[in-house]
C-alpha cells in the first residue's frame, strides 16, 4: 500500500482532528524506529502518516512529587536528564540499557510504550513504579495506569484516534530500593530475552515491609503478581521467600520458545533472575536506611 499523505501538524488539536477523520487508515509516527522498518518491510500498512514531532510533546518536568515526561521525549534525553537521575534514577539506569545511543537519540518513550513490544525494557520498570499515561483524542482525555495499558502482544488500550501525550512516573516510596536486570545473552544493545524489575523496602526490624516484582518479555504483557508479592511482607528476605516468589513468577509467565531460548530455559532464568533482582533492590533499600 502506498502512503497517500504525510502530515506534521503544529498543534495537538490538528493531529487529533486528523486522526478523528482518518483513524484506522492512519498511523502515528514518533521517532519512527519501529514504524519505518515495519512499513518498509510491508509488515504493517498505513495510507496516511501523522508525525508528532512539532507538537511540543518533548519535555521533562517535576510537578507535585512526580516526573512528567512528554511522550515525544527521546530515550537518550531522558536517560541524561538531571531531574530523572536525581528523582527516579532507576528510569535513567533502564533507559541507558535500551538499544544503542543512535537508536535512543531518536526513539521516544511514548513510541516505546505504545508499540507494546513484549521484548522491551522500559515497560517493566514503568509498571513497577505504577506509572500513569495521559491519552488524548478529539473525544477528550483519559488517564490509564501503565499496568492496565497492555492488552496483548503489540496491543494496548489505545484506539486508532488516540495519542499518548504524557507519561507520569512517581518515585519509589522512601527507603525502597529498586533494580532492573536485563537478560540478553548476546549484545547489550539487543532487546531483552527477559527483564526483571524489583522493588524492596526493609522495615526497621529488618523484615520486608514491601516487595514487588515485574517480569518483562516473558509473555504478552509485563507480569506483576501482587498477591504473590504480598506474601513476602513481614518475612525475612531469605532464600526460602525468594525461591517461593520466583517459582510463582516462573509458573505464571508465558515465555515462548524462539531462537534466543526455549520456553523452559526462560522459565529457569526467571527462577534465577527474580531472587537476584530482589536481592539487589533489597541491598539498595538498605543503603537508604543507613
Ligand atoms: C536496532 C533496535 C534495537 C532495539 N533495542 C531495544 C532494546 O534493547 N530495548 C527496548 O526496550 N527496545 C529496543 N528497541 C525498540 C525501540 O525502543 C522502539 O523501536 C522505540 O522505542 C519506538 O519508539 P519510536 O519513537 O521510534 O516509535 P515509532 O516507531 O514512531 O512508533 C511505534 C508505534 O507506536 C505508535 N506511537 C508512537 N508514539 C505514539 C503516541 N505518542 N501515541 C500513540 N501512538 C504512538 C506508532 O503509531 C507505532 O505504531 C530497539 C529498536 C531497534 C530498531
Amino acid at each position: 500500500m502506498r502512503i497517500l499523505e504525510y502530515r506534521a501538524p503544529d498543534t495537538l488539536e490538528e493531529a487529533l482532528e486528523f486522526l478523528a477523520q482518518h483513524g484506522p487508515e492512519a498511523r502515528i509516527s514518533a521517532g519512527g524506529t519501529a514504524l519505518t522498518i515495519l512499513l518498509k518491510e510491508g509488515l504493517i500498512h498505513a495510507a496516511r502518516l501523522v508525525s508528532l514531532e512539532r507538537l511540543g510533546l518533548d519535555y521533562v518536568t517535576w510537578q507535585n512529587g512526580a516526573l512528567h515526561v512528554g511522550a515525544m521525549t527521546s530515550l537518550q534525553i531522558l536517560a541524561d536528564h538531571p531531574v530523572v537521575s536525581e528523582r527516579v534514577p532507576i528510569l535513567a539506569e533502564v533507559l541507558k540499557q535500551v538499544a544503542s545511543r543512535r537508536i535512543r537519540n531518536v526513539a521516544t518513550l511514548g513510541g516505546n510504550v505504545c508499540w507494546a513490544e513484549a521484548a522491551s525494557d522500559p515497560p517493566a520498570v514503568l509498571v513497577l513504579l505504577d506509572a500513569e499515561v495521559t491519552i488524548r483524542s478529539a473525544r477528550g482525555e483519559r488517564r490509564v495506569r501503565m499496568r492496565d495499558l497492555f492488552l496483548d502482544y503489540f496491543t494496548t488500550t489505545l484506539e486508532s484516534d488516540e495519542i499518548m501525550t504524557e507519561i507520569k512516573v512517581s518515585p519509589p516510596s522512601p527507603g525502597s530500593g529498586v533494580s532492573y536486570i536485563k537478560f540478553t545473552p548476546q549484545s547489550k544493545a539487543d532487546k531483552p530475552v527477559l527483564g526483571v524489575a524489583a522493588l524492596a523496602r526493609p522495615a526497621e526490624n529488618g523484615a520486608c515491609a514491601e516487595a514487588r516484582v515485574v517480569v518483562g518479555a516473558a509473555g504478552p504483557a509485563p507480569l506483576a503478581l501482587p498477591d504473590a508479592d504480598s506474601e513476602a511482607r513481614g518475612q525475612a528476605i531469605d532464600g526460602g521467600v525468594l525461591e517461593r516468589l520466583a517459582e510463582r513468577y516462573a509458573g505464571a509467565a508465558q515465555p515462548v520458545s524462539d531462537s534466543r531460548g526455549s520456553e523452559s530455559y526462560k522459565r529457569d532464568m526467571i527462577r534465577v533472575l527474580v531472587p537476584r533482582a530482589l536481592r539487589q533492590a533489597w541491598a539498595r533499600g538498605g543503603e537508604l536506611h543507613d
